[in-house]
């Protein structure tokens, strides 16, 4: 996990907090997933979600080997934040810390309440993929279930020169053809401000956030 030790990066872990309060999985838009950004001294803290539709094409449990694939090529994507919100060179952004991982509401119930349940049911989920009859079954559950699934992504970059971090080429939508849209909101000294950035132009300028 990452380490909010500056004070924009604070507001940016409490602004998400209450995002995902007051936003549910399913309540998400196909083809629309949030970015928030958080920009304090050398540091540029990111926090991506975006819908399993828009990612892999489906937010069902993965069920076959291609689906299972699909989801970790995703993750592995995902885990490269500047092949997907590339920073001009100048800036001299490196990536700190990255993290990625797809997550449903199943997941989160889990997540609150046990980790060791958590663990449990992916031994079980595993077990069952060597059973086609119950493996199907338990695939059609899960659809009915977890309706909705969302990737969840944390950065955290250095750049020897912030200043010059002028503007984000998305190339997010490159990779995922299946994204429409990211909600963008920047946080720096000079407060929040949101952003639509969508497939058809793909860039953000933020030479008005220095
Ligand atoms: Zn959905």
């Amino acid at each position: 996990m990452l380490k909010f030790s500056y004070t924009a990066l604070a507001i940016l872990a409490a602004t998400a907090a209450v995002a995902e309060e007051t936003r549910q999985l399913d309540a998400h838009e196909h083809g629309t997933g949030t970015l928030d950004i958080a920009f304090d001294g050398d540091r540029i803290a990111m926090e991506l979600h975006a819908p399993g539709a828009d990612i892999v094409g489906f937010e069902y449990g993965a069920k076959s080997a291609e689906d299972r694939a699909a989801v970790d090529a995703a993750v592995a994507t995902l885990a490269r934040p500047l092949d997907l919100f590339a920073l001009p060179a100048a800036a001299g952004c490196s990536v700190i810390e990255a993290s990625a991982s797809l997550e449903s509401e199943e997941d989160e119930d889990h997540d609150a309440h046990a980790d060791d349940d958590h663990d449990h049911d992916h031994e079980e989920h595993a077990d069952e993929g060597h059973d086609d009859d119950d493996h199907a079954a338990h695939a059609d559950d899960d659809h009915d279930a977890v309706s909705h699934t969302e990737f969840h992504a944390e950065y955290m970059l250095k750049c020897a020169d912030p200043a010059q971090a002028t503007k984000i080429d998305f190339a997010y939508f490159a990779s995922f053809p299946n994204a429409l849209e990211l909600e963008v909101q920047i946080i720096s000294d000079r407060g929040a401000t949101g952003f639509e950035v969508a497939r058809d132009a793909p860039t953000l300028d933020l030479r008005d956030m220095f």
